[in-house]
């Protein structure tokens, strides 16, 4: 069983929400360019290709920027072809400001989504990727991950917020208005418990790291022996998306204040971020107890970026033995994964804000963007058991 997850399956059902209401949301409505065989769109939430030339009926040459400059080599890309006849259409991908990353997965429906075939992506150059792309009779979508819209994070939201012991709220708005929920755990009210923080989503592009955190949260919300127990000693603070606008605008790293929201956890210059910090004002001298903090990413590989082990943490040497237990259950093969101990630099990141702020293990969970996706969430439950159960074993419990 194991092994069949090491290979790049890649058919989720993942709902793509074009309804009307969403398509609102994007305010690019036009066709971006067109030929006798198929027009280009990115008129819909996650969008991003920025021009377009007809090289010929079945060439068509994409550029994709960059919401700024500089900016992280997280090179997003995603549109629709609406084809006028049947047909193979070559679609070239142009980049300005960045080398080809995210190979590319293709949706018939918009549901079921595929990597796009080897044989199918011819690598010219770093910057120049050309895609043959199959029209049928339907719109098909090209994207640089399986699309992990605004819409599946709000709807897994209303889902976790069902359960009795969850409340949702909104700590505050991103710059176009979008709010920030919060999930909360609150099962025996009257009891002072310590804090658990899981952040997620500062950075668009990054939704492997998003399934990774669904996975999860819904192990620690189980109904298992291990998970009642933890929720009896421990409560839960949810922020599964930092970055609503920029998911919907298709960016690369920022928000739509043209800032990367983790390298602003101490300025907290940005609605999005200061809504962050309004929320920790609860964990100030005398309030509540912040035990531990993960903020859920994703980048080339697996890894988890935590203090070192020369930086004295509360409870101590978390991230070490958390780690190492989790290694002892999860062989290579099927999730592969390093712990680098990464020291404060002083950069305005969660990880190192947190930690210089609260003393406590502070853990940017990375995931790789090719990880195979039924392995990533395997792994998901992993780390949740084991971090239940090394909390669980701290003083006092
Ligand atoms: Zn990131």
């Amino acid at each position: 069983m194991f092994r069949r997850m090491i290979f790049w399956l890649l058919v989720f059902a993942i709902p793509l929400s074009i309804s009307a209401n969403s398509l609102a949301e994007n305010d690019n409505s036009e066709t971006l360019c067109q030929s006798d065989l198929a027009l280009v769109q990115v008129n819909f939430p996650t969008a991003r290709a920025n021009r377009c030339d007809v090289v010929s009926p079945s060439t068509l040459n994409l550029y994709i920027d960059p919401e700024n400059k500089p900016i992280n080599d997280s090179a997003w890309y995603a549109f629709r072809l609406v084809p006028k006849q049947v047909g193979n259409i070559q679609v070239i991908l142009n980049y300005t400001h960045a080398k080809h990353r995210y190979p590319p997965k293709i949706s018939y429906d918009g549901i079921t989504w595929e990597l796009l075939d080897q044989t199918d992506v011819e690598d010219v150059s770093e910057t120049e990727i050309r895609l043959r792309i199959k029209l049928t009779d339907h719109p098909v979508y090209i994207s640089a991950q399986e699309s992990f819209p605004v819409s599946k994070h709000n709807s897994w939201i209303s889902k976790i917020a069902a359960s009795p012991y969850i409340s949702r709220s909104i700590i505050g708005k991103s710059i176009e208005d979008r709010p920030i929920y919060k999930l909360e755990l609150r099962s025996d009210d009257d009891v002072q418990k310590p804090y658990v923080l899981l952040v997620g989503r500062q950075h668009p592009p990054e939704v492997t790291g998003a399934m990774a955190m669904s996975r999860f949260v819904e192990t620690l919300l189980e109904e298992t022996e291990l998970a009642i127990k933890f929720r009896h000693k421990y409560n839960l603070i949810i922020i599964p998306n930092m970055n609503p606008d920029g998911i919907i605008h298709g960016n690369w790293r920022h928000n739509m204040g043209g800032v990367d929201l983790n390298r602003d956890w101490g300025p907290f210059t940005q609605p999005e971020t200061r809504s962050i910090k309004k929320e920790l004002t609860r964990f100030d001298e005398g309030g509540d107890e912040l035990v531990l903090f993960l903020d859920f990413h994703s980048t080339w590989r697996n890894l988890f970026y935590t203090q070192t082990d020369s930086e004295q943490t509360r409870p101590a040497n978390f991230a070490r033995d958390w780690l190492k237990e989790v290694d002892e259950r999860l062989v290579d093969e099927v999730y592969k994964f390093t712990r680098e101990q990464s020291p404060n630099s002083g950069k305005p990141t969660s990880k190192n804000y947190i930690y210089s702020t609260y003393g406590i293990p502070a853990i940017t969970y990375e995931v790789g963007d090719n990880t195979d996706r039924a392995a990533l969430a395997l792994a998901a439950e992993i780390f949740a058991q084991e971090m239940m159960e090394n909390l669980l074993k701290q003083k006092g419990n």
